[in-house]
């Protein structure tokens, strides 16, 4: 029987990241994955392929409505859809393969399969062509990520009514989509397939879009996705979705939504996106004892350690934000633990972002939180359009926002709407992981023009002095 230090289950970016960071500290370890490719839901259909889609779409986006104040004249401006989603998976492929490479620098074992644990140290690896294979390990870590909720009354077929899977991959831009949830999923794929000319509507079962961030800036954005075309039924809870077959020659299949507080809606394609489940089935978790919490999530104590002993799980198995960058950090840690004995997490400082344009960003504390904590704070405020690097990208809408603690001045969260605030928001990150104050933000040289200088403003517009405003 093959043995191994560590044996993860599941090549996502926690398991894969895992596994690098445990062979430079010395085990043997082996990772076991089902889909033939590497890198999990993020790489292979989630974060990467989304991202791919969001920059073709805002380049079409642009050549049609932006060049020509740029004095740039494109005409007869064409969408080649089969090509947009041709190099989305050739840059799928390209990352899946690095992964595959990565594994083999850092000589740890690959088993194609599916993993279930079969006993105190033992994880059997399930493959459709070849003969069941079990293998020894002194750790196992589960990795293995989530999977799309359903929603009851929502007839998901994979086709017409499908999940952000589906939506990667759409043929045709549809001529109306309805998508369900107005969280990460739906903004991202509603804003894709809005900029590509598909009429969208979102329904959303709360009085707000994207619970969690920042109101204010939910509202604001809100407002600019409404300007970009994209409708907004908030309030709206979507009780039922099914497709009616095509009637007629040349008819397409309709699909038909229905939900509380408004008259059903008929159209070509709906999007369920009201979130995510971790992936425990088949596991053989309970034979084992490892114990899920009540929302199904596997329990797991500072160490990342499960009820059972020597397995550990990280990532959207376990508890919080399901991000690809937080199973990463959970990964490290987890077998740092396990072959150093120390590890460490800080969840304040884990950013969370929404790749629309403008994109928005928050690290830390949202004020609803502060207030709710009764902690006093201050807020530095700072709009893009009294910046000049915005000013010349031409993106304006947007604004910085820095809360600090009232009588230390510590940066206790950061929010961001705005052109690239997905890349400004490390910024506040790496301020909170260090315990920076605002006054530190806005002592430190911040590189002119740049859209960084927003950052430094608004740490200044916590004491009331920035300079631009
Ligand atoms: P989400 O939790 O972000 O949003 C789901 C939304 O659906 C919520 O606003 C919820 O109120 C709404 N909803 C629930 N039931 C409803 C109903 N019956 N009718 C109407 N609305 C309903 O979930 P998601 O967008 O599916 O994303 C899933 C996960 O994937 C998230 O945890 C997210 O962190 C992650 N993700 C992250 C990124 C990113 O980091 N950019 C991108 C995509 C996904």
């Amino acid at each position: 029987m093959p043995a191994h230090d560590l044996i993860v289950i599941g090549a996502g970016p926690g398991g894969y990241v895992a596994a690098i960071r445990a062979a430079q500290l010395g085990a043997n370890v082996a990772i076991i994955e089902k889909e033939s490719a590497l890198g999990g839901t993020c790489l292979r259909v989630g974060c990467i392929p989304s991202k791919a889609l969001l920059e073709s779409s805002e380049r079409y986006h642009a050549a049609r409505h932006e060049l020509a104040a740029h004095g740039v004249k494109v005409q007869n401006v064409q969408l080649d859809l089969a090509t947009m989603l041709k190099r989305k998976d050739e840059i799928v492929r390209g990352l899946t393969d690095g992964v595959a490479m990565l594994m083999q620098k850092n000589k740890i074992t690959r088993y194609a399969g599916h993993g279930r644990i079969s006993g105190p140290g033992q994880v059997t690896v399930e493959a459709r062509e070849t003969a069941p294979q079990t293998l020894e390990g002194r750790y196992i870590l589960i990795a293995t990520g989530s999977k799309s909720a359903p929603l009851k009354g929502v007839e998901v077929d994979g086709d017409r009514i499908g999940t952000s899977t589906e939506a990667l991959s759409f043929a045709q831009v549809p001529e109306h989509l309805v998508v369900i949830g107005a969280g990460y999923i739906g903004l991202e794929m509603g804003s894709i397939w809005r900029r590509l000319g598909a009429n969208v509507t979102v329904l959303e079962y709360l009085p707000r879009i994207l619970p969690g961030m920042d109101a204010e800036f939910a509202g604001l954005a809100q407002k600019i996705f409404e300007k970009q075309g994209i409708a907004f039924k908030l309030g709206a809870r979507v009780t039922s979705a099914r497709v009616e077959p095509a009637k007629g020659k040349n008819k397409q299949p309709i699909c038909v939504v229905e939900y509380e507080g408004g008259e059903s809606i008929r159209c070509d394609r709906v999007l369920l996106s009201v979130g995510r489940l971790p992936n425990t089935d088949g596991l053989g978790l309970d034979a084992v004892g490892v114990q899920l919490d009540e929302r199904g999530r596997i329990k797991i104590n500072e160490h990342f350690a499960t009820t059972a002993p020597s397995i550990y799980a990280i990532g959207d198995v376990i508890r919080g934000p399901m991000l690809a960058h937080k199973a990463e950090e959970e990964g490290i840690a987890a077998v740092e633990y396990l072959f150093t004995g120390y590890c460490h997490v800080n969840y304040d400082a884990i950013p969370g972002i929404v790749y629309t344009e403008p994109e928005i960003a928050a690290v830390g504390k949202t004020e609803e939180e502060l207030t709710q904590a009764g902690v006093a704070y201050r807020k530095g405020v700072f709009h893009f359009r009294g910046n000049g690097r915005a000013r010349a990208i031409g993106h304006t809408d947007g604004r910085v926002k820095i809360l600090a603690d009232a009588k230390t001045d510590r940066v206790l969260g950061a929010h961001i709407l705005g052109p690239r605030a997905g890349d400004m928001i490390a910024e506040a990150a790496v301020a909170i992981e260090f315990g920076a104050s605002a006054e530190d933000i806005a002592r430190s040289s911040h590189a002119h023009p740049t859209l960084a200088e927003c950052m430094k403003e608004a740490a200044l517009a916590v004491d009331q002095r920035a300079i631009h405003a």
